[in-house]
């Protein structure tokens, strides 16, 4: 009988989605909007910061477009990225038919390179003649990039930045909820990710001036009438009544997701971590990861095996797992994008391999990932 299938990050819930739902039934909002969506931002904000206000939107992908045309981004712009991340990071960039220049990144975090930032902003007022519009950081798997540093950056050259945080609920940098350290941040509520709304996104902003704008752009930019009139361009990308049901549900168990997920690492780390050819990526001080996947580094020199041994061997077992993101610079769809960078996302790519990370895995898939790993390390 074949095994049953371990998953890289599926959907958990938590028991109490459902009774949210049923009140949108109870009440006809069956809408995008409604008590739901209100309560979701209000648990969100206490959870991230009460000093920000937060737009619960279709998709962090709607987020990451509402928080560029938020900052004006035109076509023929040019915005920073970094390139080791989800294709979501950056083709809101290409719907405003502006330019994103990526940058490579650092092996502390895997995050952007505030050296190569740096470049990346000298280099395009060098070759463009303008100055980039916006930066766009990444946390990825929920590490936090190195935020003081690239904030500097930013400041120096007086460029907005926007935190991607899709992966990185929960995260903290420096006691500070990832997704408020900047002028802009954006969560995901996709399926895979550390609570789900099965598909959803929010943008968080510093005032409830710029929310009420983000909500303006995102039900089609209605103008004050009692007939529908329009002076801007509109988007259709606001949270539904009961999705958000769902995202209430999953807040009360967001806390608990964190803790799993570390112990996850922790228990990839401290049965893996002392073996020839592994290498996982520690916190730096003042970081707090919430492990949203958790990735190790297999060194073919000295583990004997690579990363696509190891991968096609769990494949066998029916354990799925995945290389890291393939950089955006290396697609063919950003082919002729401008790139700062050398080659440690290109190698990390290389050599990583996201282990299955769920929330909801159990002690037993766990002992059947490490056995199936050690049949490789012994082989
Ligand atoms: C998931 C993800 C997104 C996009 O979120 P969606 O809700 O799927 O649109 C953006 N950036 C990163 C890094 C992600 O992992």
């Amino acid at each position: 009988m074949a095994k049953d299938k371990i998953w890289l990050s599926s959907p958990h819930m938590g028991g109490h989605e459902q009774k949210f739902i049923q009140e949108a039934f109870d009440e006809n909002w069956v809408a995008p909007l409604g008590p739901n969506v209100n309560g979701f931002e209000e648990d969100l904000q206490q959870y991230v910061a009460q000093n920000k206000s937060i737009a619960a939107l279709s998709s962090g992908t709607a987020a990451i477009h509402l928080a560029l045309i938020m900052l004006d981004v035109q076509p023929g712009d040019f915005v920073i990225c970094q390139s080791m991340t989800f294709s979501a990071s950056a083709n809101p960039i290409k719907y405003q038919g502006a330019h994103p220049v990526f940058i490579d990144s650092e092996k502390e975090t895997w995050n952007l390179c505030p050296k190569h930032v740096e470049a990346a902003i000298k280099g395009t007022i060098e070759k463009h003649g303008v100055k980039p519009k916006a930066i766009i950081g990444v946390h990825l798997y929920g590490t936090p990039y190195q935020s003081d540093e690239i904030n500097a950056i930013a400041y120096k050259y007086d460029i907005p930045v926007i935190e991607d945080a899709a992966e990185a609920l929960g995260s903290k940098y420096k006691d500070q909820k990832c997704g408020t350290l900047s002028k802009f941040g954006i969560l995901s509520f996709n399926g895979n990710k550390i609570i789900t709304t099965s598909g959803g996104g929010a943008l968080i902003t510093a005032s409830s001036e710029e929310k009420q704008r983000v909500i303006f752009f995102a039900t089609q930019s209605r103008d004050q009438a009692p007939h529908y009139q329009h002076s801007e361009v509109g988007y259709n990308y606001r949270m539904s009544n009961i999705t958000a049901g769902i995202g209430r549900g999953q807040m009360m168990i967001l806390d608990k997701h964190v803790e799993l997920r570390r112990a996850n690492f922790e228990f990839y780390k401290s049965n893996l971590g002392h073996l020839a050819g592994f290498e996982f990526v520690d916190e730096l001080e003042g970081i707090y990861s919430n492990r949203w996947l958790s990735a190790v580094l297999i060194h073919e020199d000295k583990a004997g095996f690579s990363r696509e041994d190891l991968r096609l061997a769990l494949e066998k077992e029916n354990i799925e797992t995945r290389p890291l993101w393939k950089p955006m610079h290396m697609q063919p769809v950003f082919a002729d994008c401008d790139y700062y960078g050398d080659k440690v996302a290109e190698q990390l790519f290389n050599i990583g391999l996201c282990l299955p990370s769920g929330s909801n895995l159990t002690d037993n898939d766990r002992d059947r990932i490490l056995k199936a790993i050690m049949e490789v390390v012994n082989s």
